[in-house]
């Protein structure tokens, strides 16, 4: 996810670092890129797109890139280089062009790229993740690509209770944009254990913490065009909050 500021020509904020990260490149032109990449955590799907920002990996492109402080202390280029260092991939972190800095950060408000961002640690599965509320003090936006609810099978319809850190993350924001891997019951209790959560799940926790939009994402990599339509009508008339199903090139203005 890439934001801009209201007055900006380009992004300066971008929110991990998947394949899709490639496409930032052309939303700059041909400029190289300057500013922030926040990552929520280093599963594979949002750090492999890193060595293929061509606007990152640019002689004259200064980027800051930051990843959540790590349980056992480790530095941030270590921990990005245990997936990209050879022998998994030929090259490593601090060989990307321009200038680069890494660096973890801890839970809490920092100002990012002339952004306010709150950072709050949140359940997924497999290393320490971090869910993100990004303001510029007019609107907000709420970043929870990979969020787990804890305790699968209570709560509201049995998808899983509301982690406090969830709550506060998406509290009458502007635009929640939330894990929505998996669609049904017998979904979650078969692939749960992956970290992810449901789609019911997602927008149930935007209508409680009394967001204006939930925007579904992070769907399962098999859910075609048509599963995508389906899951759009099915939250047609959700009332209170209105749901987006988010695919690749979604622009909100906010
Ligand atoms: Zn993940
Ligand atoms: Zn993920």
């Amino acid at each position: 996810v890439a934001i801009a500021h209201d007055d900006a020509p380009s992004p300066t904020l971008i929110l991990d670092a998947g394949t899709g990260i490639r496409s930032v490149t052309g939303l700059l032109g041909e400029q190289a890129f300057s500013g922030t990449i926040l990552l929520t955590h280093l599963h594979w799907d949002h750090v492999q797109g890193l060595p293929f920002f061509h606007a990152g990996d640019h002689d004259d492109a200064r980027v800051r890139l930051l990843l959540p402080e790590q349980e056992d202390g480790a530095e941030a280029t270590s921990v990005l280089a245990r997936s990209m260092s050879p022998p998994h991939f030929p090259m490593e972190p601090d060989q990307l062009r321009g200038t680069w800095g890494f660096a973890t950060i801890a839970p809490g408000e920092h100002e990012l790229a002339g952004f306010t961002v709150l950072a709050r640690e949140i359940p997924h599965k497999g290393g320490r993740t971090f869910g993100y509320r990004v303001s510029d003090g007019r609107s907000t936006f709420t970043y929870m690509p990979d969020h787990c609810p804890t305790s699968l099978g209570t709560g509201p319809d049995g998808y899983g209770e509301y982690h406090p850190a969830a709550l506060e993350l998406g509290a009458e924001t502007d635009a929640l944009l939330h894990d929505s891997q998996l669609l049904t019951l017998a979904e979650l209790a078969a692939e749960g254990r992956f970290g992810h959560a449901a789609a019911d799940y997602a927008v149930e926790l935007g209508r409680h913490a009394k967001a204006r939009r939930v925007l579904l994402a992070h769907h399962r990599p098999d859910r075609a065009d048509d599963a995508l339509d389906a899951l759009k009508q099915r939250f047609a008339d959700t009332s209170g909050v209105e749901v987006i199903v988010a695919a690749q090139d979604t622009v909100l203005q906010l």
